[in-house]
């Protein structure tokens, strides 16, 4: 089958529903489970992903490949080892995943049995968001559909090769999408990090080797292996490979989300695909990829969303769903909203987030007040560096936490400094005085 530009949604229609394990296979579905399983080794497509230079999807970019190639080389036969799907899609601003996991769920399925070959896993684990209602039901249909067709279960198209998958659902918390704090969850206990090394790839679930991808990455995987990692390259528009499923949300006139080139300008998908800001209101700065990056300003519009033009802007690209400031919205007033859902969301595991992070939703809730001092700027550029260095805390909640905060203040230092003189929000003044 040829595949069209935006492999990742081209089966998708929301309003029809997802496909069937039959209009699946029609539209070019299991072509790439058919090709591993009988053509390559595990190692082969280990190589193939490597060479599509595909980078994680949840935020972090880690290859994926690489990832892969660090796992213990035994047959699923003869070790214990995990596949799990990192479905709990928290992150504030980011719905991408959902529409993947809603509209294609046989894609996602036939990305882990691509994976689990690969790095000879017997076992899958689907660890699906809560409140993603539908997306556990269309799952649970569309792996029960798979195993019933013979694409799950033992000695898959008489490849020696078994797998099945299981959906987890999450009891709820941000921390439980960290990689080790699910891995905690999944064995049952409370949803802390764990210290890495060891990786999961070597010490994951019950000790034994496991990977944890997410789902837009796994999604990528059918794809690559039936077209190439030279086809996957040649989609994205810079050093990247492939597609990106980009979003953004706030006041434009059009939020949403949508694949396309990965390197794809902010400028083409705020104004192009999102339609503009809506009437009356401005752009002021966004978080490129999510609440636990860097406030970019509009200078930033022409930068590729990829992992290195965005870095390099002073940011990154993490979920690639930007949220957008508005002209008419208060800084201070985003940043503390921000920030407490990120001191809500702590785990309490180590000092420095736990406390640190309920002090910095305090300042900004006292500075949003009116009741705000000078020396709280201080406190909270103190906070900032501290809190958003890496090591510092056990994992990268804190750090992730701090980056809108540590770019607003130098972004926003006026109006930071206006609620301090003015005792209260300016724009909440002028609205008054209307
Ligand atoms: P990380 O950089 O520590 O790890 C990323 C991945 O690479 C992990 O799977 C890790 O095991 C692997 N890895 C990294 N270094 C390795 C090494 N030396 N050896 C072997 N494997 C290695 O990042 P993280 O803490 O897992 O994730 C943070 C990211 O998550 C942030 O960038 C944020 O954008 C994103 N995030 C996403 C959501 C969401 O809803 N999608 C929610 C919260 C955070």
């Amino acid at each position: 089958m040829s595949f069209p530009d935006r492999p990742l949604t081209a089966m998708i229609d929301v309003a029809a529903g997802p496909p069937d394990c039959m209009a699946y296979e029609r539209a070019g579905g299991w072509e790439a489970v058919r090709r591993a399983l009988k053509n390559l080794t595990p190692a082969e497509v280990v190589d193939t992903v490597t060479r599509s230079k595909l980078r994680g999807r949840g935020g972090a970019g880690f290859g994926t490949g690489q990832k892969w190639s660090f796992v213990p080389k035994e047959p699923a036969s003869e070790r214990r080892k995990y596949l799990i799907a990192n479905a709990d899609e928290m992150e504030p601003g980011t719905f991408k995943d959902r529409l993947l996991l809603e509209g294609n769920p046989l894609q996602l399925v036939e990305g882990m049995i691509l994976a689990a070959y690969a790095i000879q896993a017997g076992h899958g684990i689907i660890f699906l968001r809560g409140e993603y209602h539908l997306a556990c039901k269309r799952l649970d249909q569309a792996i029960a559909e798979a195993r019933h067709e013979g694409w799950l279960g033992e000695n898959i198209l008489g490849s020696g090769f078994s797998f099945d998958i299981h959906v987890h659902s999450s009891a709820g918390r941000y921390i439980c999408g960290e990689e080790t704090a699910l891995l905690t969850a999944l064995e049952g206990r409370r949803a802390t990090p764990r210290s890495k090394p060891p990786f999961p790839q070597t010490g994951g679930l019950w000790g034994t080797p496991s990977v944890v991808n997410n789902v837009e990455t796994l999604c990528n995987l059918p794809h690559i292996i039936t077209n190439g990692p030279e086809w996957f390259l040649a989609l994205g528009t810079g050093t990247d490979g492939g597609t990106k499923l980009y979003g953004v949300s706030g006041r434009v006139c059009r939020p949403g989300t949508w694949e396309l080139p990965i390197g794809t300008s902010l400028r083409e998908i705020i104004e192009d695909h999102a339609g503009g800001m809506l009437p009356g209101y401005g752009l002021r700065a966004l978080l490129p990829g999510g609440a636990s990056t860097a406030f970019l300003d509009v200078t930033a519009l022409d930068v590729a969303m990829d992992y290195g033009s965005v870095e390099k802007a002073g940011s990154r690209l993490g979920t690639g769903m930007a949220i957008i400031l508005d002209d008419r919205t208060c800084p201070v007033g985003m940043i503390h909203n921000l920030e407490h859902f990120f001191a809500q969301e702590s785990c309490g595991w180590c000092t420095p987030c736990r406390d640190g992070l309920p002090w910095v939703e305090r300042l900004l809730m006292a500075i949003e007040a009116g009741t705000g001092e000078e020396e709280d700027l201080e406190q909270l550029d103190r906070h900032a560096r501290m809190l958003g260095t890496p090591g510092r805390t056990f994992c990268a909640h804190a750090p992730g936490a701090m980056a809108p905060l540590a770019s607003g203040l130098k972004l926003f230092r006026e109006d930071f400094a206006e609620h301090i003189t003015q005792h209260g929000c300016p724009l909440q003044h002028a609205a008054r005085s209307l």
